[in-house]
């Protein structure tokens, strides 16, 4: 905490993410975002399944996003919930909602991945 930055540029960053401005072309937002990346993954079938995830996934960005926002007020923004240290700004700018460093988040994902391998491993049945 030895000198504050400035994450205004990142507050915007993150209300536009929230609340696409009205500028009549909204290619940007976070739904279309998510679908498109999905839309090539899965047959009709599973649409609706994957209409639920997607939703989910939209819900859980915006309360991201929204802590982020809470956290520049609060003077918390931009350091890592896991470690402490400072985030890099440029991770910062391409993710603005994130609240672990490269390092963490990287740990973060070894950790997911060994626990799906364990899922594997102890519940096959469970894998849909
Ligand atoms: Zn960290």
């Amino acid at each position: 905490m030895s000198k504050k930055e400035d994450f205004s540029d990142i507050k915007i960053l993150l209300t536009e993410m929230l609340e696409p401005s009205n500028k009549g072309e909204q290619n940007d937002t976070i739904e279309d975002e998510i679908a498109a990346g999905n839309s090539t993954t899965r047959n009709n079938n599973k649409q609706i399944d994957m209409n639920l995830a997607i939703k989910e996934i939209i819900d859980d960005r915006k309360i991201q996003i929204k802590n982020a926002l809470e956290r520049i007020e609060n003077g918390s923004y931009g350091t890592c919930l896991s470690c402490g240290k400072a985030i890099v700004r440029e991770r910062l700018e391409a993710i603005p909602e994130a609240i672990f460093c490269i390092d963490c988040q990287k740990k973060k994902e070894r950790q997911a991945e060994s626990m799906i391998n364990l899922r594997d491993t102890f519940f096959p049945d469970q894998i849909n």
